[in-house]
């Protein structure tokens, strides 16, 4: 990393943060904070509170918005969600930014992976130590050392961590909707795309259904023919669904609840399916196949279906303002000695979702690491150094209307 007195980024080494970091995200990671964990999710928003409290602006815990989802009988119920923290730093400034990270992790309360252990000198394992607590640490020693230069006072940002981005931040949405309508630029601290840091640039969709199909029971031995076998939809359904995938989509069926006994004609199924489209034009035309599809296998069985869910991460192509974007933190990285490299990839996140405001981001500005989303997730540790000051510089640039 270069020593340049002039150069902003240059501060985060001389402060503090960079043994504060480390301990931030040893001590976040030791909070078990999975998504349906509301006890330590509610510990972690309090953390989250007190830690950005150290910033200007003012911290908010907001609540989740109403959430529902299909029980296996086909009844609808609501999903409970934990508050997302919000920090909103000079709200009135003409060029405003959003930095977003969640602070929940894939791992359940009852999971077995719960210790820190050190793999080497630098090298950390510990659950939610890559994704995404270390760069929740990283958004704040930025933060910090952004404040520290003259170009801060004249801009402004939202700091939002959410509770719910490991399942489709589906209660966190219309807030990361309205922090980001008017931002000048986004910056969202997934980890890096591979662990030598190389970035995720295009991102495909997702979007999850279930599909409850409502028949009629019979016996099966007595009167099969009064019987509307449910399962039987659903597996059509599972089929030809299938089948609609091609170069720019994929469908996966995942899972089909219901029926009973064996000698009773099913009278309910859930099917539930995942679908990543490449592009808006994919997603559009499943979406019309999605109308018709149903309709016609209602029909044929003497059947109802009845339709959940939907496409929660839209696709994220990278338009020029956004190419934009990762230009300016190429030529940060540069600046700094770091490796800069991108890659497409099918894997979503709230980049998804702030792109789809029409605002430019970049989406993997946590640290390096790797083995995400397992019990071998670990975190490179000097990385917290190198990512706070690759964001120090690029917000500083960004405050100096970079992108314009
Ligand atoms: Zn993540």
């Amino acid at each position: 990393m270069q020593q340049d007195a002039s150069n902003p980024a240059a501060r985060i080494a001389e402060m503090p943060d960079c043994a504060e970091m480390l301990q931030q995200t040893q001590r976040w990671s030791a909070i078990n904070s999975g998504t349906d964990n509301l006890a330590g999710l509610a510990e972690m928003a309090g953390q989250l509170a007190e830690a950005f409290s150290a910033l200007p602006g003012e911290v908010t815990l907001e609540e989740p918005a109403p959430v529902t989802a299909i029980a296996p009988d086909g009844s609808e119920i609501a999903r409970e969600h934990g508050r997302h923290m919000v920090l909103s730093v000079r709200p009135q400034a003409p060029l405003r930014f959003l930095l977003t990270g969640h602070m929940d992790t894939v791992y359940p309360a009852d999971h077995p992976f719960r210790e820190l252990t050190w793999i080497d000198g630098e090298t950390l394992r510990g659950p939610g130590v890559a994704d995404m607590k270390g760069g929740i640490a990283v958004i704040l020693a930025a933060l910090k050392a952004f404040e520290a230069t003259a170009e801060a006072a004249s801009v402004g940002y939202d700091v939002m961590i959410n509770s719910d981005e490991e399942t489709g931040s589906l209660s966190s949405a219309p807030l990361i909707a309205r922090l980001a309508k008017g931002k000048y630029a986004a910056l969202t601290y997934e980890p890096s795309a591979l662990p030598d840091g190389t970035h995720a640039h295009a991102r495909g969709g997702s979007g999850n259904y279930s599909l409850t199909v409502k028949g009629r029971s019979a016996h099966a031995g007595r009167n099969p023919q009064d019987g509307r076998n449910a399962i039987v939809a659903a597996a059509e359904l599972a089929v030809r669904l299938k089948a609609l995938q091609h170069e720019g989509l994929s469908v996966n069926p995942a899972r089909i609840d219901g029926g009973s006994a064996n000698n009773v004609v099913p009278d309910h199924a859930v099917l539930r399916f995942n679908i990543r489209p490449r592009t808006q034009e994919a997603a559009d035309a499943f979406l019309s196949d999605l109308d018709r599809l149903p309709r016609e296998i209602a029909e044929r069985h003497e059947v109802s279906i009845a339709r959940h869910g939907g496409i929660s991460r839209p696709p994220k192509p990278v338009d020029p303002r956004a190419a934009r974007l990762f230009a300016l933190v190429e030529r940060c990285s540069g600046e700094l000695g770091l490796h800069f490299a991108t890659r497409d990839t099918g894997g979503v996140c709230d980049g998804n979702n702030i792109a789809a405001c029409g605002v430019p981001v970049v989406d993997t500005m946590g640290v390096r690491g790797g083995a995400i989303h397992s019990p071998e997730e670990y975190l490179i540790v000097p990385s917290l150094a190198e990512r706070a000051a690759l964001s120090a510089l690029v917000l500083h640039r960004l405050s100096t209307g970079a992108l314009s």
